[in-house]
């Protein structure tokens, strides 16, 4: 079975000048993959634009007549909470096509078309809430495509894994108190958001069913596996998803300016082969991914391929950036201990 992306050139309408959340960032994406070869491995799949039934499960409708209402009248910044945020005149149908080429994605695996897809959309969607925008992301997709995997395809358990630099906090608002959505984000800490604090666990009947891992500056390829082997691989066996999710960040890279992880591009290969083991282990190679942040473009389009190369099984990726100049920060075992003792390991 093959390996899909979604993609759609309205993804690029959503644009805004010197924005760092620009329409470059996928052109370098599709650069990479015409120039590595990538694309002639991978199924296309047209996105479907997002039912606004669907887009309930998660989102105000005040919130996205809002957006709608301000792309109409030309476009602007998000009002309050979110002004670093924009609306183009395109950026609602793109987002729309976005959450929706998600969905398609999700769709299309479950139904055993592909064995597993990447969504390459914007806007991105991790820092979106169900009643307000945020951190360049209008819309939150993963939230969208996780409800409506649980709402409307028959799936019961979703693992939501966010690699993304920033915490996905919008995700885990929308979760939080819900048992069915695992949640598992690494994210550098005191940098926006500001929240993914390894004591927040989730609440009510979602308690422990958040888990947040706070790193500091200078941890990579290392570091992250260590925490997918001996955190996030127990966590989702103890779960058992039928479903899992991924909100692909790519300013863990060493080179993004955003971000002081450690990350290479090699790295996201390895962590990506450990997700398809996990998927294939406990839901049948049910993995989709979507696109999130990353502003190092040529970290961000070659992680992007090198992602690809481990969703298709590949053995190994040859990174053409390759390490920091800079040693990367070890592994630390007391901390790692720690996270697996407050998660009950
Ligand atoms: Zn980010």
């Amino acid at each position: 079975m093959s390996t899909a992306y979604v993609y759609h050139p309205i993804y690029l309408e959503h644009d805004w000048p010197g924005h760092p959340e620009s329409r470059e960032r996928l052109e370098q994406v599709n650069q990479a993959l015409d120039d590595s070869g990538m694309r002639s491995r991978l199924r296309l799949l047209e996105p479907e634009p997002i039912t606004l039934d669907r887009l309930y499960h998660v989102h105000e409708p005040r919130y996205v007549e809002s957006i709608e209402q301000t792309a109409r009248h030309g476009g602007g910044g998000l009002k309050g909470r979110g002004d670093e945020t924009y609306v183009a005149l395109k950026s609602y149908e793109a987002a729309r096509l976005a959450s929706g080429g998600l969905v398609t994605a999700v769709e299309a695996v479950l139904r055993g078309d592909f064995k597993n897809a990447f969504a390459l959309v914007r806007p991105p969607g991790h820092h979106a809430f169900s009643e307000h925008g945020e951190g360049f992301c209008l819309i939150n997709n993963i939230a969208v495509a996780a409800a409506t995997a649980r709402h409307d395809l028959g799936i019961e358990r979703v693992l939501i894994v966010d690699f993304d630099v920033h915490h996905g906090n919008g995700t885990q608002s929308i979760f939080y108190d819900d048992p069915s959505v695992l949640f598992f984000s690494i994210q550098q800490w005191g940098i926006y958001p500001g929240t993914g604090h390894w004591s927040e666990t989730g609440a009510g009947k979602g308690a422990g069913y958040t888990v947040n891992v706070p790193m500091l500056p200078g941890w990579g390829d290392a570091m992250y596996a260590r925490l997918f082997d001996d955190l996030l691989a127990p966590i989702a066996r103890r779960f058992q998803p039928q479903l899992i999710l991924v909100s692909a960040g790519y300013d863990p890279h060493w080179s993004d300016r955003l971000g002081s992880m450690m990350v290479t591009d090699l790295g996201f290969f390895t962590l990506t082969r450990r997700l398809v083991a996990l998927s294939d282990e406990l839901c049948g190679g049910r993995l989709v991914l979507t696109l999130e942040g990353g502003y190092g473009l040529q970290g961000l389009a070659y992680g992007v391929v090198a992602t690809f190369a481990a969703l298709l099984g590949d053995a190994s990726f040859a990174d053409p950036i390759g390490p920091s100049p800079h040693p990367e920060r070890p592994a630390e075992e007391e901390y790692l201990d720690q996270l697996r003792a407050l998660h009950g390991l």
